[in-house]
């Protein structure tokens, strides 16, 4: 719609279009008709492979035995996974009529456009929503608590997304700043939202809109789940779990049987790191042992542009390097430098590459720009697999592709020529069951690797010395040759 309304980017491509428009019930349709259609294709998959669906609210009454709503229902089953996930965390003194002030949950329904909507919490829900309204022609207002917007990425990140994505949009923003009530719209007035510092909880400012979107976090939905009944106590709401999604009861033993996944154990609230935690438990009650690498799980805010980034962020990075004693490095790349952006006219982008310089091992990888969350994949799989930079370097990219991007980025690192190989993290596993047992057979492919190349390198070294030594014979003994002839001739 963005683009559609922009003169100035259809001019550059050489098109034009008399007038673009939406149609709000179209759209809010094509949205619900796509998640019940995405909804009606995994359930049929789920029965096409023998998956028995209970309808019901499920509560745990004791170790492998559940009870699926109010009725006799009740279950066994040799091991079970609370996957109940979250809901909107709606601050305290927050009033939510879902009609002028809503959730993500409202939302996604766009039952209405509001002209001027406040966005509390600029995180990426917040984020997205507003590229959603703003293209649509809302004005948009941030409240975030925090000192700047986007706090959770990478800063360099932020500061490039607030310069295309917030500055040139119709938004507007108060930072530092709790709204501590906001009441709906009612009786002809706007809604109200009362704003205090974040620090000193002084009053600063009260804002009427038409419109507030409470996007200040997801909360677990653990309540009623009878957790009790298996002596575990949420931590915040969530489940305590070990790094093999194992429950963890009130004493710190393990609950057997009981696995927790997804939103509701906290560790990172998003669908495929749920799907992820999933994948490992199954592995596991099925006699293969796994770890997730969860710093190999990629996120993504789909934004215009993406914003992308898997690992850690710069600061994070620097800190655990001064912590146990790494020197930390930085490559970036821009997308203004590959053709395939450049022709989509969107130039606009970085990817930001953060590793170990003595080892190539990758941190972090950030990217801002066209399909950014399609191109992350690359480095998160290279983490997964423990693939060095070095290794990456070599790697060749079908031109003109974004993925061009990603290729620039790995070859403009400096990895130290002797570099070490790194430490085996713990995520592939043996299937014995104990730490100590800890495998990675990828790791050890290019261990290996790293040892063959060695000794080939060697042995080329030997081999040119020797190449050295025979030649300067050769030449010794051709000058005494000559000299012999001469001597001879003469
Ligand atoms: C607006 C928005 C945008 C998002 N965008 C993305 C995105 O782009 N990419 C991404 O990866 N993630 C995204 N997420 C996050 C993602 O939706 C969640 O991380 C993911 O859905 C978590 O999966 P889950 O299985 O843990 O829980 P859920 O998907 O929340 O599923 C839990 C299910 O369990 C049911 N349930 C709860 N308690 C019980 C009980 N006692 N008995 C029976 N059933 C129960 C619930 O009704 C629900 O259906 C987004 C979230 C929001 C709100």
């Amino acid at each position: 719609m963005r683009e559609l309304r922009s003169d100035h980017h259809l001019k550059s491509l050489g098109l034009h279009v008399s007038s673009a428009g939406y149609d709000r019930q179209g759209v809010a349709d094509h949205a619900n008709n796509l998640a019940s259609k995405i909804r009606n294709n995994l359930t049929s998959s789920l029965k096409a492979i023998g998956v028995d669906i209970l309808t019901g609210f499920g509560t745990i009454l004791g170790p492998q035995k559940v009870k699926i709503g109010s009725s006799d229902n009740i279950v066994t089953a040799k091991n079970i996974i609370i996957a109940t996930g979250s809901v909107p965390f709606v601050p305290k003194g927050v009033e939510v009529d879902g009609k002028s002030v809503i959730t993500s949950d409202h939302a996604l329904k766009l039952e209405s456009v509001p002209d001027w909507i406040a966005i509390v919490g600029s995180g990426y829900i917040g984020l997205e929503f507003s590229d959603v309204y703003t293209a649509l022609g809302s004005e948009v207002t941030f409240v975030e608590a925090l000192d700047q917007l986007m706090p959770g990425f990478d800063p360099e990140i932020s500061k490039l997304a607030q310069r295309v994505l917030i500055n040139p949009r119709n938004i507007d923003y108060h930072t530092g700043v709790f709204a501590s009530k906001i009441t709906p719209a009612r009786d002809g007035k706007p809604v109200l939202i009362e704003l205090i510092d974040a620090k000193t909880k002084e009053p600063k400012d009260t804002l009427e809109v038409d419109a507030a979107l409470i996007a200040t976090g997801r909360a677990p939905f653990t309540q009623g789940l009878g957790l009790e009944n298996v002596d575990v106590a949420t931590q915040r709401g969530f489940i305590p779990v070990d790094e093999r999604m194992r429950v963890i009861d009130a004493n710190g033993k393990l609950v057997p049987h009981l696995y927790c996944i997804g939103d509701a154990n906290g560790k990172m609230m998003l669908a495929h790191a749920a799907s992820a935690q999933g994948i490992s438990v199954v592995e596991q009650v099925t006699g293969r042992d796994h770890v997730l690498n969860h710093l190999s799980i990629p996120a993504a805010c789909f934004t215009h542009p993406e914003i992308s980034m898997v690992g850690l962020t710069e600061p994070q990075a620097r800190e655990k390097g001064e912590k146990e004693g790494f020197e930390v490095s930085v490559a970036k790349t821009s997308f203004k430098a590959n053709t395939k952006a450049l022709a989509e006219n969107e130039g606009e982008g970085l990817a930001k590459l953060i590793y170990r310089p003595d080892n190539g091992e990758i941190l972090g990888v950030h990217i801002f720009g066209l399909h950014a969350a399609d191109l992350i994949h690359e480095a998160s799989n290279a983490i997964a697999l423990g693939t060095r930079i070095q290794d990456l370097k070599l790697a060749v990219h079908a031109h003109p592709t974004l993925s061009e991007v990603l290729d620039e980025l790995f070859k403009s690192a400096k990895v130290k020529e002797h570099a070490s190989i790194p430490e085996l993290p713990k995520h592939y596993t043996s299937s014995s069951g104990g730490d100590e047992h800890i495998q990675n057979p990828v790791k050890e492919g290019n261990r290996l690797r790293g040892i063959t190349t060695g000794l080939i390198m060697e042995s080329r070294r030997i081999l040119l010395v020797l190449i050295y030594f025979f030649h300067d014979i050769y030449r010794v003994c051709q000058r005494y040759l000559h000299l012999l002839l001469l001597f001879l001739l003469s």
